[in-house]
């Protein structure tokens, strides 16, 4: 039997690299929302848009084509036909995505876009309002967090492999900023489901987040 799995927590938890290993396992489709609204964000300041005018930013999203598509790596993010999977995780985009996020229409086109992307298959979709926005009838609703010093070392290696230095303090910073305005904007902010498992992954492997995660959704 097919579920939907959604997993949601603050910036650098892990939820991707979990989403991914577990879709993987069950056969299911990974769905990474937060690529989604990076992929807008990038357009965005390519097309010199405000990332504070919510109506400009609307009317952007609804004539740009995004596709997720699996890839040897987890997933590909094709924009209007182009490949911007490494483009979107740059320091301008990150910086500026949560500012993008805050708009109630353009959330509302996102919601609608990933509904739609769940439809008739076992998914696993990771994010922030997951459980409590976007799929709310999820048969397994995950809370993932850690905290922000080991987000923040996470991220740092992560970063030294594809290549560039950032400073811990600073990747700090970024992280509990967006925590900050993830948690405080006024549509569907990051928040636990009721319905949701906790997990703390601070001081627990990847594999054994897997493993938990799993054993879970065989339940
Ligand atoms: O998951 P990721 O860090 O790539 O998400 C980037 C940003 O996109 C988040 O910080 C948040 O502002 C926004 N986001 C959101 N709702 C989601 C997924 C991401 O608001 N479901």
């Amino acid at each position: 039997l097919e579920i939907k799995i959604a997993i949601d927590g603050p910036a650098a938890a892990g939820k991707s690299t979990i989403a991914k290993i577990t879709a993987e396992k069950l056969g299911y489709t990974y769905i990474d929302t937060g690529a989604m609204y990076r992929a807008l964000t990038h357009k965005a300041l390519v097309h010199n848009i405000n990332t504070r005018n919510g109506q400009e930013l609307e009317k952007l999203l609804e004539e740009t084509e995004i596709v997720l598509r699996p890839s040897i790596n987890g997933q590909a993010v094709i924009v209007d036909g182009k490949d911007v999977t490494e483009d979107i995780r740059s320091q301008l985009v990150t910086a500026s995505v949560s500012s993008v996020a805050t708009h109630m229409g353009v959330r509302q086109l996102m919601v609608d876009k990933q509904r739609i992307l769940a439809i008739g298959a076992g998914v696993v979709m990771d994010g922030r309002d997951i459980g409590t926005a976007v799929l709310p009838d999820a048969e397994l609703k995950i809370f993932m967090t850690a905290s922000v010093e080991e987000r923040a070392m996470r991220r740092h290696i992560e970063n030294e492999k594809r290549g560039f230095t950032t400073s811990l303090e600073q990747l700090k910073a970024e992280i509990a900023e967006r925590d900050r305005a993830d948690s405080e904007r006024e549509v569907s902010p990051l928040r636990q489901a009721e319905d949701a498992v906790l997990i703390d992954t601070t001081s627990m492997s990847i594999t054994d987040v897997a493993e938990k995660i799993s054993e879970l959704a065989e339940k």
